[in-house]
């Protein structure tokens, strides 16, 4: 099987649309690499359909007020290439105490190992906020309870494995979009770990309340979740809220304290934000 590589130059403010786009064109992963995006597409894919979508995907952009600046080149990949150029995308890469690596490297006894194998979905660790929310899980576990973490937009299910390897006793990753969903039970079969649920939807479709509660999504989203998150969560809890880009901070902070709950420290890095917020000893639940 032969693949494509698109290279794609795209705007700061557009680069997560268009990393959901290629996905939803039917591309199986793609890379960060020097400021631009790699996407892979099987060249059974016509490769104007491929060219075609991004064209329009860009006049979408500009529609929607955005400065896309959208340019892409691409070239056929020769079949003996594909293996070696995935997997040299799909290196391990660490996290605080936590290593992600795919299935094919060996792992390191020395550290907490995430395998992950990147399929269709968000988290392989080659995001700044998936790394920020390893390292949030592991510098703020030690405060609250160990019972009950969720993980709201699980993804490849990345931040619930890290949750399960740091000691919570059950584990629950929900996510609205099926290719997630399917990824994330993947994974959690092959880091063989029992004790993690994986749920399609949203949080309102999960019961119970929570130790630790870890979002990383849009901050429209953010906003619009508080109020639940804060209501999930026991006293004493951890909520970490991640995704926003910096300049939205603001009116998420704003939105935590609406419902509740206290902001401990806010995280940046680059253009990204992650806010960790405490939910009082004495709240009532
Ligand atoms: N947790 C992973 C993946 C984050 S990407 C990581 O940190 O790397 C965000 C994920 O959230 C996507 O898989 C998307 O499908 C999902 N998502 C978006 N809105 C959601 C919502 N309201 N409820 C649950 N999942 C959502």
């Amino acid at each position: 099987m032969r693949y494509y590589e698109f290279k794609i130059t795209v705007a700061d403010n557009a680069r997560d649309a268009l990393t959901q786009k290629v996905m939803d064109i039917g591309c199986p992963g793609v890379v960060e690499e020097d400021g631009r995006i790699i996407a892979y597409f099987d060249e059974c894919l016509a490769i104007k359909t491929i060219s075609d979508e991004l064209a329009s995907f860009d006049t979408v952009l500009k529609n929607a007020g955005l400065d896309s600046s959208l340019h892409f080149e691409y070239c056929l990949l020769p079949d003996t290439d594909w293996n070696e150029t995935w997997k040299k995308s799909f290196t391990p890469i660490d996290a605080g105490a936590f290593t992600i690596l795919p299935p094919w490297e060996k792992e390191d006894s020395h550290r907490l190992n995430l395998i992950i194998d990147p399929g269709m979905a968000f988290g392989t660790g080659h995001h700044e906020t998936t790394r920020r929310c390893l390292m949030i899980i592991e510098r703020f576990s030690g405060d609250c309870g160990k019972d009950c973490f969720l993980d709201i937009g699980t993804g490849t299910g990345v931040l619930a494995i890290a949750a399960s390897r740091s000691g919570y006793s059950h584990v629950i990753g929900v996510d609205t979009d099926h290719l997630a969903i399917d990824a994330a039970h993947r994974n959690v079969a092959l880091n063989s770990l029992g004790n993690i649920e994986i749920k399609a939807g949203t949080i309102d479709d999960v019961e119970g309340t929570f130790d630790f509660i870890i979002a990383n999504l849009i901050s429209e989203t953010l906003i619009t979740i508080a109020p639940q998150i804060a209501g999930r969560l026991k006293p004493s809890g951890i909520a970490a809220l991640s995704g926003m880009l910096s300049g939205q901070e603001d009116e998420v902070i704003t939105a935590i304290g609406r419902a509740g709950l206290v902001v401990i420290e806010t995280f940046f890095d680059g253009k990204w934000v992650s806010v960790v917020a405490k939910k009082q000893a004495n709240a009532q639940l």
